[in-house]
């Protein structure tokens, strides 16, 4: 993620990334820039790893008519566990550290395969892939910026959004998501289709995969109106005065993202008191 990326016609570039950023806690912006990117822990690890896993079983289902075969699926998810972990490192945080890397690795290469599998056997079939992982730059004529992101899975019929969660979701969660929200503004844009109702019939698909003993899967329908977009785009403009401004206010302590399981810079943030110490182990082959 590039802070400073603009286009051909000199706009600012948000990515999706960094809005995600600036969501969950703006502060995390000014700690990717003074400490750069850190080791994820496990638990982000996983949901990175299964998000590769589907992903290229749709390609392979786009490509030859057909999914994976599940050993194939197995072997590539744990290669994939495997080079991310020593590609990005990994941060053992609370109980991990006793347990040790070996055994979390284990953990969580059990735990990645029936996610992958999961996918496999109750989304990949009824998914009818058009496009994998497209990435996309909108530059809205009125805004001063342009959004960048990647779309996980386009259908003649709408697009797809896929995320691990460690809880089920709801309805509600696809209706509030903004990622989905500019992936649709997106769509719109590029049919041609931002104005009046001609917006509504644009679906997507909130596909959740869910880190239960047994992982299960759930798929939430959604759409946007016009109105969705301008307020979407409003707190784009916010975000973009922000990052002119270069001011990043912290979330509060009490959040529950405001932790080393989910926030690389739990350990040197400056706005968050008594920092736990967390290990960046080196990965040994044993
Ligand atoms: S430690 Fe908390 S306040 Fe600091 S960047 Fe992370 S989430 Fe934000």
């Amino acid at each position: 993620m590039n802070l400073n990326e603009k286009t051909v016609s000199g706009k600012r570039v948000l990515h999706w990334s960094m809005i995600d950023m600036l969501e969950r806690c703006p502060a995390q912006v000014e700690n990717y820039a003074k400490y750069g990117p850190r080791p994820p822990a496990f638990v982000l690890i996983e949901g990175t790893v299964t998000h590769q896993a589907a992903a290229a079983d749709l390609r392979e289902k786009m490509e030859r008519g057909r999914l994976m075969d599940m050993d194939v699926l197995d072997n590539l998810t744990v290669q994939a566990l495997r080079s991310e972990i020593e590609m990005r490192g990994v941060r053992l945080i609370g109980p991990e550290l006793s347990a040790g890397l070996k055994a979390r690795t284990q953990e969580a290469e059990t735990r990645v395969r029936a996610l992958a599998r999961c996918h496999h056997v109750e989304l990949a079939p009824v998914i009818q892939p058009t496009g994998i992982e497209k990435s996309f730059l909108l530059d809205i004529p009125w805004a001063s910026y342009a959004i960048a992101g990647t779309l996980d899975v386009e259908e003649i019929a709408g697009l797809r959004e896929r995320k691990t969660r460690a809880k089920s979701a709801k309805q509600a969660d696809a209706e509030k998501s903004n990622q989905i929200t500019t992936y649709l503004l997106y769509r719109a844009a590029s049919l041609g289709r931002l104005e009046g109702e001609s917006v509504n019939d644009l679906v997507a698909h909130f596909d959740c995969l869910i880190k239960t003993k047994v992982p299960k899967a759930q798929t939430f329908e959604t759409r946007r109106t016009l109105d969705d977009f301008h307020k979407l785009l409003a707190r784009f403009g916010v975000y973009q005065k922000m990052l002119e401004a270069g001011i990043f206010p912290p979330c509060s302590e009490e959040n529950w993202k405001c932790s080393p399981a989910y926030c690389g810079w739990a350990d040197v943030c400056r706005f968050r008191r008594n920092p736990l110490t967390v290990a960046v182990p080196e990965l040994v082959e044993e």
